[in-house]
């Protein structure tokens, strides 16, 4: 195994040189799968260890480590997703941009849990239909990067590629193999913390919520979101006061747990070959490799997405993912051909389950209108049906003068209004958002009922990759997605 990282790598390494960008008329879905197949594809973002042997302990060490998520849970999202897939219910998937180690501390995790739990009941409110919670966290540790190196503070060094692989420190940056197992440990502790928070009340609706409206300056705004709040609370405090409440669904809550694929070693050392829950027949059932009840599953993670930048039809990244029983998503980005996207599906998803793939637009504001139509029309040609889930953050990231990385927040509500308004022109509907979020104060998006202004940025500019919507942001923009559908 030492040498099987080192010899790949370098033949991967080699292969990369000749990767076409992106389109292939190969059918890779007539190759045998294997847990390891993606060794033998070309694969982006390729993570060469300077440790290989140092490599090969930490990923023999996480893959006798216990799955951090179960088949029963993977498969119970996969079925929560079809219900969106079918128009029944709506997905609200959020968490930070590079989730960091230091990230796993409970307030950090109690805040995202809050802010997700209040978002996710203004948009049962406004849409009238379940919502179906992911977190961006729990395992949010690795990031593509456009460069293989960045300039921090006039010096020029490795990129930082997120706390699994390198520390943002410019003494941490390069490429620590025991990173991985730690990814592993803090992926278990905060999934372990809002596992115990949630059975211990955090979502329990019994209690009051605090909303704080006070920071929305324009007075209108306040009132209109101030009734929402008081729609809300008046509903709760009914159910409870005729005791509606007999099966303690007040209690708590579902939260699922999402990454992005990235770093397939680390993906891989936690997929297991495990026994399907017992009421679930996988639609590929009747082929002999899944006769004996079992399929392979990623317990890394509830749901994993692949990113814009590692989609390639004929890459690593989409052979890996083929493989895997869990809901899948995948990013969708202006570069998109229409026929490469029904490939992609094709691939991922040759039985055509409901529930199976999400795919994640993210155009940027003036691209949406050109784009999104053709992509719908070409995935109902294609007799698949997928969760359209929009992502109005990664297109529509923009540097101010001074170079800070940032995004307004009317860009971002400008492509989530376009994607709804497009989905409905396309007898299609919009199934979920896919936001950048923490539950902080933070100011690194521009914009929004405080009003944050670019000056603004430097007062708590935290993230350590793409900016964020804070708390208040982030609910402001489920309550215009509920007005939107409330009018
Ligand atoms: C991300 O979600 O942080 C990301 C890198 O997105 P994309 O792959 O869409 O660029
Ligand atoms: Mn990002």
């Amino acid at each position: 195994l030492v040498s099987g990282i080192s010899s790949i790598s370098q033949h991967l390494h080699k292969t990369n040189r000749g990767e076409t960008n992106g389109v292939s008329t190969k059918n890779v879905t007539n190759q045998e799968w294997s847990i390891s197949s993606w060794r033998t594809k070309p694969i982006r973002q390729e993570v060469l260890y300077e440790d290989p042997a140092g490599a090969e302990i930490a990923i023999a060490r996480i893959s006798k480590l216990p799955p951090i998520v179960t088949p029963t849970e993977i498969v119970k999202l996969k079925n929560s997703l079809r219900e969106v897939a079918l128009g029944n219910a709506f997905l609200l998937q959020g968490g930070d941009c590079a989730e960091l180690f230091s990230y796993c501390e409970e307030n950090a995790i109690d805040s995202k849990i809050k802010l997700l739990l209040q978002m996710s009941l203004v948009l049962i409110w406004g849409l009238n239909k379940p919502v179906v919670r992911i977190a961006r966290m729990a395992g949010q540790y690795a990031k593509p990067r456009s460069s293989p190196t960045e300039m921090v503070d006039g010096v020029e060094m490795p990129s930082f590629r997120g706390d699994i692989l390198n520390g943002y420190a410019p003494s941490q940056r390069t490429v620590d193999p025991h990173r991985l197992v730690s990814a592993y440990f803090h992926s278990a502790t905060t999934l372990n913390y809002t596992r115990a928070q949630l059975s211990s009340g955090i979502a329990d609706l019994h209690n009051p919520l605090d909303w704080g409206l006070g920071y929305v300056r324009d007075k209108d705004l306040q009132v209109r979101y101030q009734a929402i709040v008081s729609s809300i609370t008046d509903s709760l405090r009914f159910m409870r006061t005729i005791g509606a409440d007999t099966a303690g669904q007040l209690q708590t809550v579902d939260l699922f747990t999402s990454h992005e694929g990235l770093v397939l070693e680390y993906e891989q050392s936690l997929t297991r070959r495990l026994r399907h829950p017992f009421n679930y027949v996988p639609p590929n059932a009747k082929n002999a490799s899944s006769s004996d009840g079992k399929g392979w599953y990623n317990t890394g993670a509830h749901f994993v997405w692949i990113g814009d930048r590692t989609r390639q039809i004929d890459g690593a990244h989409v052979e890996y993912f083929r493989g895997l029983e869990n809901p899948i998503g995948i990013k969708v980005g202006p570069s998109m051909k229409d026929k490469e996207l029904v490939e992609l599906l094709n691939i991922v998803n040759p039985n055509k389950e409901l529930g199976k793939v999400t795919l994640i637009t993210r155009y940027g504001e003036e691209k949406v209108e050109g784009m999104l139509g053709a992509h719908i029309e070409a995935v109902k040609g294609s007799g698949h049906t997928v969760v359209w889930q929009c992502d109005p953050m990664h297109g529509n990231t923009r540097s101010t003068n001074t170079g800070v990385k940032t995004r307004h927040f009317s860009s971002i509500f400008n492509e989530l209004r376009s994607a709804l308004k497009i989905h409905k022109q396309h007898g299609s509907f919009l199934g979920g958002v896919h936001l950048e979020l923490t539950g902080d104060a933070v100011t690194e998006c521009i914009g929004g009922s405080e009003g944050l202004v670019e000056e603004d940025l430097s007062l708590n500019y935290t993230t350590f990759c793409d900016p964020r919507l804070n708390e208040k942001q982030a609910l402001e923009l489920a309550f215009l997605i509920a007005g939107h559908y409330r009018g």
